[in-house]
């Protein structure tokens, strides 16, 4: 049963338009949406007509594409976003209209597109530019090196942007999970413990690393990784979930698995 949110009047949903009692519309919000969807629709139909037209001026273009873009944005359709990224990227040549059709093309796991892009990215701009930190960019073709399962190609990557900014915590904990997805526990820790030097509060990283010691059936490193990790974040369950297996199979402490369900 629904609710009228004014008088409180139950009602079976998609029964009625009005609230029997009140007179209150119930249905507002649903034709709020379609209302948008409609105006999204219209939006999109209205600029395809401008960008149709022959002899049409760059920037009107542009702006076209723009408006259209932003309609079919909130509409979901990401790969017409990708497409009219791409005329747009041809009309300017703007480098950084790229990082938004990367955007969209990591929505849609279209990563050889993402990675190509970040390509001409960092060949082009210099390492110099102060718009967006240069390595950034390193990173961020790794994360879809990654997503392909390129994984040495993430690492040189990851490798690239610390090089630039040795105290890139993310990186260097992103590049320890890459590692650990390759089996190497060991150079994975490694990597987990200069995240948590540069960032001590850093939680995932200290739950990262216990995730790495299990695997190497260290499990009283793993035990206290995971317990620095739900001490800087003590409501994940995932945190207290992997320290509660571990304490209960492995190692049989069933005092501090009930104090952990207690947790749970
Ligand atoms: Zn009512």
């Amino acid at each position: 049963m629904n609710r009228c949110p004014i008088c409180a009047m139950e009602y079976e949903p998609n029964t009625i338009e009005q609230c029997s009692n009140c007179g209150f519309d119930v249905n507002w919000k649903v034709k709020r949406e379609q209302e948008r969807i409609k105006q999204d629709q219209q939006e999109i139909a209205d600029m395809t007509k401008i960008i149709e037209r022959q002899n049409q001026d760059e920037s009107t273009l542009v702006s076209a594409y723009k408006f259209r873009i932003r309609a079919y944005r909130n509409l979901q359709q990401y790969h017409e976003v990708i497409a009219d990224y791409s005329k747009i990227i041809e009309i300017t040549n703007n480098i950084f209209h790229r990082l938004d059709r990367i955007h969209f093309c990591e929505k849609v796991g279209r990563y050889e597109e993402a990675i190509a892009d970040y390509t001409i990215i960092i060949e082009n701009l210099s390492p110099n530019s102060t718009i967006r930190n240069y390595y950034s960019y390193f990173y961020g073709r790794a994360y879809n090196y990654e997503k392909l399962g390129r994984y040495d190609e993430a690492i040189a990557d990851y490798a690239k942007a610390i090089k630039i900014e040795s105290k890139y915590a993310l990186a260097h904990n992103r590049r320890g999970i890459v590692y650990y997805k390759l089996g190497d526990y060991q150079e994975a820790i490694n990597n987990y413990i200069n995240t948590t030097e540069i960032v001590p509060q850093y939680a995932p990283a200290y739950f990262n690393r216990g995730c790495a010691y299990d695997k190497m059936i260290k499990y009283h490193e793993a035990i206290a990784n995971y317990t620095k990790a739900i001490e800087i974040d003590p409501l994940c369950r995932g945190y207290l979930l992997s320290k509660t297996i571990l304490c209960d199979i492995i190692l049989k402490d069933n005092q501090e698995v009930l104090d952990l369900l207690d947790d749970l």
